[in-house]
């Protein structure tokens, strides 16, 4: 079992060079066997009207089980995945796999996708979003792909060809942790975006902050004018839902409106959605 320790150090251990890279092979050529087996699973977390509690989508979100039932981070497998040049594969079929489960949702539900920064320098991602599209019979305006900020930052150009190139196609786009680059948003408003995502820092600090919360506000205005929504995410607490609700931001996801699940919870999820929102709210 040495192999399967070996994967995550101990907290509190400061690993020396060789060993982190020891640790990082390790980890890439067990995942390099997992997206050959197709063994990654998209996990789903929703994305919630704040006016009325309702199902506006979910977001896939990549997991990768363990033989112990635990799983790796995406934030750790992803980048590992990038370098060893496996991310086009793992992509592809977590975007395979999250469409035919998104298939049998009722029709006006959005399936948001996280692409990497990575996969922005891919001259072939578009094509082959289309080509999975197409392949699992997935409607076009039925997916969102998201895009981070910094992501985009790194190669403003190439990302806007991109991002135009998935509009044409009738793709929706949002940008992905809004706040954490250091883009303003009027450099944002050059960019076709349908959503945007504001990190969760900022939700988190909404009540503690009132800087903070001036600048959501500024930023929930400007979105009007530019017709984009605007989605709050990290929402964890009822106090944070009530304020952003209050602040007419239109989406919100977060662990208090639900977790990210697996594909079989979701139908029962959809149908417990609007009990549990009156629960919160003691709304009618
Ligand atoms: P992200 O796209 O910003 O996804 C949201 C992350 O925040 C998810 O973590 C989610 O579980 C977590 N989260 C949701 N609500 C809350 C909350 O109320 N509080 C807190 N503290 N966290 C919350 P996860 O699933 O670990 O994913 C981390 C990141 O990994 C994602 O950030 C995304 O950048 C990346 N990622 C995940 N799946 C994929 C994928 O399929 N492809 C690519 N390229 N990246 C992915
Ligand atoms: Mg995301
Ligand atoms: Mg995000
Ligand atoms: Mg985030």
């Amino acid at each position: 079992e040495a192999r399967r320790t070996g994967l995550f150090a101990p907290r509190g251990y400061e690993p020396r060079l060789e060993e982190e890279l020891a640790r990082r092979l390790l980890i890439e050529t067990e995942l390099r066997e997992a997206i050959a087996d197709d063994r990654l699973v998209p996990y789903f977390q929703p994305l919630v009207r704040l006016g009325d509690g309702t199902t506006h989508g979910f977001e896939a979100l990549a997991r990768w089980p363990r033989p112990d039932g635990s799983f790796v981070p995406p934030d750790i497998f992803i980048g590992i995945a990038e370098n060893a040049g496996l991310v086009t594969k793992l992509s592809d079929n977590l975007l395979r796999s999250a469409c035919r489960v998104a298939r049998a949702w009722p029709a006006n539900l959005i399936l948001y996708f996280n692409i990497s920064p990575r996969q922005l320098t891919d001259r072939l991602l578009v094509s082959r979003i289309l080509r999975i599209l197409e392949e699992v019979d997935f409607p076009p305006n039925r997916l969102s792909v998201e895009i981070t900020e910094s992501a985009i930052i790194d190669d403003i150009a190439g990302a806007l060809r991109i991002l135009d190139q998935l509009r044409a196609a009738d793709v929706r786009v949002a940008l992905d942790d809004f706040g954490t680059g250091y883009s303003s948003f009027a450099q944002l408003a050059r960019f076709p975006f349908n959503t945007i995502k504001i990190d969760r820092h900022f939700t988190a600090s909404i009540l503690e902050n009132e800087k903070q919360t001036k600048i959501v506000r500024s930023l929930l205005r400007l979105s009007s004018a530019l017709e984009v929504s605007m989605l709050a995410e990290g929402i964890e607490t009822v106090e944070q839902c009530a304020r952003l609700r209050a602040m007419g931001c239109y989406l919100g996801q977060g662990y208090l409106l639900g977790r990210p699940m697996p594909a079989e919870a979701v139908p029962g999820f959809l149908e417990q959605a609007s009990a549990r929102w009156r629960q919160l709210f003691h709304a009618d």
